[in-house]
């Protein structure tokens, strides 16, 4: 093959940040490959990765909802595409999400990642926070954290890994091809997780 193709749903949230962090990746790790800003169905077959960026989880399913994108989405990476949801993107991959303050929601979800979440889990804009974390268990000892009305993971299934904790809480997981981080990789310089990504894609489309 020619290089991998790899998405970043553009429908709100760091699809900028995110589209750099990847390409660099590719270029760091020495594979070839192209990054696209998906912003329709159309777009979404012919993926080998795609990246699920943060922002706000109920625009993105809805808006995902409605153009049609979300059963495209949730196709592929049930055939196996690999996937990272960093904050609202781990939110739309999961089961179920509930408001710290709200309680159980209603939004679109891609129910994928067998996980329950709890939007908001460290407070609100004005409690985001940098911290530094570990990812040991994916080559990855040291990491600075960027949590921004953060969700945590309150519930896991049995094959769901467990990759990082801070607090007590369950930040980072991974199922199989799916991985989901409650900070943003992207707005750190440190391309770590977006190399660790770009590797799991290529492993899967060798
Ligand atoms: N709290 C946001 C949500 O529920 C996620 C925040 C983020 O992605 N920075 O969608």
């Amino acid at each position: 093959m020619s290089g991998l193709n790899i998405g970043v749903l553009a429908i709100q949230g760091d699809v900028a940040e995110n589209s750099f962090a990847t390409k660099m990746a590719l270029e760091e790790n020495g594979i070839e490959g192209v990054v696209r800003e998906i912003k329709s169905p159309e777009q979404i077959p012919e993926l080998n990765g795609l990246i699920i960026p943060g922002g706000e989880s109920t625009v993105i399913g809805q808006l995902s909802l409605v153009n049609g994108s979300l059963k495209q989405i949730k196709e592929k990476i049930s055939s196996g595409m690999p996937v990272l949801g960093t904050c609202a993107g781990l939110i739309l991959l999961s089961r179920k999400a509930k408001d710290r303050v709200v309680g159980e929601m209603d939004q679109p979800l891609l129910d994928l990642l067998d996980v329950k979440v709890e939007r908001n889990a460290f407070g609100r804009q004005r409690d985001s926070f940098e911290a530094e974390i570990s990812m040991e268990k994916i080559g990855i000892p040291k990491f600075k954290g960027i949590f921004i009305r953060a969700p945590s993971i309150v519930e896991i299934g049995k094959n769901v890994e467990i990759i990082s904790k801070f607090n007590e809480k369950i930040v980072a997981v991974k199922q199989g091809n799916i991985v989901g981080t409650s900070f943003h990789p992207e707005l750190t310089n440190d391309l770590s997780l977006h190399k660790y990504f770009v590797k799991l894609v290529n492993s899967k489309n060798a």
